[in-house]
């Protein structure tokens, strides 16, 4: 028997068993092509199949219709944080972005390289550990950017603001198809495929056509949504294992039952977790505000740093790996992205009420 273990990274993340195994069974002879589907061509009718059944499936399970457009580009998310500025921050507007967390701070350095940058809220003077509650967005901003999920602080916006008619763009790298949500909110959405969507490689990009008619002329070709538009994310060999693997993904997230059914598990998830937090609250010190607990990286600290190094070699030794937090913030992080089954976080639940008494 393989061994496999619970596996509880914030990213590259778990990927669903049954996905995996299929990868292996597809591996060497890609539905009698006698090829690896890393050797087909990428204009082959076996890729354009993939391709374009991912989109579809995008559009399916996130309710969006032939308005947006759905693309898989290289780069990751961090790409996109170059990308929006360079399609969208014209010399005349200015760009507002909320701070919640180092991905954020990212995402805004790029944009100030490109234009100027409205700080529309942020949680920095206390560590990121909640949505700021108010936002103030210049009526003439070129964009909003938010991002959905803080993956290394723990954070996550419940629900979106409301804007009026200026354009909102998300990063949902680390959220995206883990609930259901008002993704038509949004012009523009971008994910990379290495937490909630597949194997690292391909970021997904969900775009208006209004948004895409106004980028900005006379980009550099690849840095132009439009380029990627117009050939379905095939103007150059986009990262086809990558896509295959989301393809699959999103194949096993319609299986359970699509967002309704996938939402129902992961709240169930995130509250067996908070709530055992809830119980020893001077054990498992949860780092951020309870109206803004993410759903998908639980973040806590324990009493101090030398329990925090024994409960995570204890539960590697137990089979449940990636619990340390990130290294800028320390401590403990449980992330319960879509692939981690309710039987992975019992047996964390269960591991965590048994250290407890043991220390
Ligand atoms: C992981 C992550 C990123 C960075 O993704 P890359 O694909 O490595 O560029 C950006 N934003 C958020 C919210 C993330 O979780």
């Amino acid at each position: 028997m393989t061994h496999r273990i619970f596996n509880f990274n914030a990213g590259p993340a778990t990927l669903p068993l049954e996905v995996l195994q299929r990868i292996q069974e597809e591996l060497l002879d890609y539905k009698g092509t006698g090829m690896s589907v890393m050797e087909i061509s990428h204009r082959s009718a076996e890729f354009e199949e993939i391709n374009d059944h991912a989109i579809a499936l995008v559009r399916e399970l996130l309710g969006l219709d032939d308005s947006y457009h759905i693309l898989f580009l290289g780069g990751g998310a961090s790409m996109q944080f170059a990308m929006i500025p360079l399609n969208f921050l014209t010399s005349d507007k200015t760009a507002a972005y909320v701070d919640t967390g180092a991905w954020s701070s990212k995402a805004i350095a790029e944009a100030q390289k490109v234009g100027k940058v409205h700080l529309a809220g942020s949680s920095k003077d206390t560590n990121y550990d909640r949505i700021p509650e108010k936002i103030d967005v210049p009526d003439d901003a070129a964009y909003l950017h938010l991002t959905s999920n803080n993956t290394i602080h723990g954070t996550q916006w419940q629900k979106f603001p409301d804007v009026g008619n200026i354009p909102m763009i998300c990063d949902m790298s680390s959220d995206i198809a883990s609930r259901q949500r008002e993704f038509k909110k949004f012009d523009l959405i971008y994910a990379g495929a290495q937490k909630n969507l597949g194997a690292a490689g391909a970021t997904l990009v969900i775009i208006s056509q209004a948004m895409a008619d106004k980028c900005i002329e006379g980009n550099l070709t690849m840095l132009d949504y439009r380029t990627h538009i117009k050939k379905k994310s095939l103007f150059n060999t986009p990262p086809v294992f990558s896509i295959y693997v989301v393809k699959l993904v999103l194949e096993w997230i319609k299986k359970q039952g699509g967002l309704q059914a996938i939402e129902k598990i992961n709240r169930a998830k995130k509250e067996r977790i908070y709530q055992l937090m809830d119980s020893h609250p001077d054990f498992y010190k949860g780092t951020v505000r309870p109206d803004s607990r993410s759903w998908m990286n639980i973040t806590m600290r324990l009493p101090n740093e030398q329990l925090e190094q024994k409960f995570i070699a204890a539960a590697k030794a137990a089979d449940m790996g990636g619990l340390k937090g990130h290294r800028s913030v320390g401590g403990v992080r449980v992330s319960l992205y879509n692939a981690m089954s309710m039987e992975g976080v019992e047996k964390l639940a269960q591991f965590m009420e048994d250290f407890k008494k043991a220390n």
